[in-house]
């Protein structure tokens, strides 16, 4: 039985519906799935409905976005049941800033004569619950102006392009203890994503209880780093497939990079 604390769905940029997530977890045998889709929890309930069903134990997560000085940072949360109303509003309230923030790219987009309509963005994924730049860039690649995914956003939709639009997000700390205030735990999703290594110390000082020390990115000698980076700071160890579904930019699959035992022994002790 394998425990992967990092999935997404449909319900973020993830292409297996939540029951379809979890079946395939049940046939991966991963016995224990959380299910971290990007700023939202609206998989969990049906979730956890096929979870008892197929007899997965589905953890209640979120990837909450956050960004400091040096870039996007990603906050992994954990939580024992359904986490409080105050912080699904929150969740709520940065989901209409994306919505907007959206509306606001297509414009910038038109002033460099690019016309891309909501109707197109759906159609490259975009739902109500997630809607953001990959999106706008599946849309750029299907149309020709880019010829990768990552001149998209080199291009058009990174900092200082053309179709960029800075998002309100709280910064690490401040989203850490936003998850612990709400009774859950708190950890940093691959750091090795990190542009700079002091945003993982401010991290820890503002409270941070666990690290993706296993992730499909971390490649070479990078596990063995994270995982004395996680022994010397007294962090949770957790891992996961960050698995996006099929066609997705990793060919991780569900179960890969598994979280230890003893992590998930930890991480049910934080929660009290
Ligand atoms: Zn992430
Ligand atoms: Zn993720």
């Amino acid at each position: 039985m394998r425990i992967d604390l990092h999935s997404h769905t449909t319900c973020s940029d993830g292409t297996f519906t939540p029951s379809a997530l979890v079946q395939e977890a049940a046939r991966r045998e991963v016995g224990v799935l959380a299910v971290t889709d990007h700023d939202t929890v609206a998989a969990l309930a049906e979730a956890q409905a096929e979870g008892k069903r197929v007899g997965v134990r589905v953890i209640w997560g979120v990837e909450l976005s956050a960004r400091d000085s040096a870039g996007e940072v990603h906050i992994l949360s954990y939580f024992r049941a359904e986490p409080p109303e105050a912080f699904r509003a929150l969740l709520e309230r940065q989901r209409l800033q994306r919505v907007e923030r959206a509306g606001a790219m297509l414009q910038a987009l038109e002033k460099v004569g690019i016309t891309i309509t909501l109707a197109e963005l759906r159609a490259a994924g975009a739902s109500d619950h997630s809607i953001g730049r990959p999106h706008v860039a599946r849309v750029l690649l299907s149309r020709g102006y880019v010829t990768t995914f990552s001149e998209a956003f080199r291009k058009f939709l990174g900092p200082g392009c053309p179709g960029y639009v800075p998002q309100q997000v709280p910064d690490p700390a401040e989203a850490v203890a936003l998850v612990r205030g709400a009774g859950g735990v708190a950890g940093l999703a691959h750091p090795g994503h990190l542009k700079d290594p002091a945003t993982l110390d401010r991290a820890a000082e503002a409270g941070l209880q666990a690290l993706e020390v296993y992730h499909p990115d971390h490649k070479g000698d990078r596990v063995a780093f994270y995982e004395a980076q996680a022994l010397t700071r007294g962090l949770i160890s957790l891992g996961g497939s960050d698995f996006h579904g099929a066609g997705g930019s990793r060919a991780a699959k569900l179960g890969d990079h598994p979280t230890p035992p003893g992590s998930l022994v930890r991480l049910e002790a934080a929660w009290g």
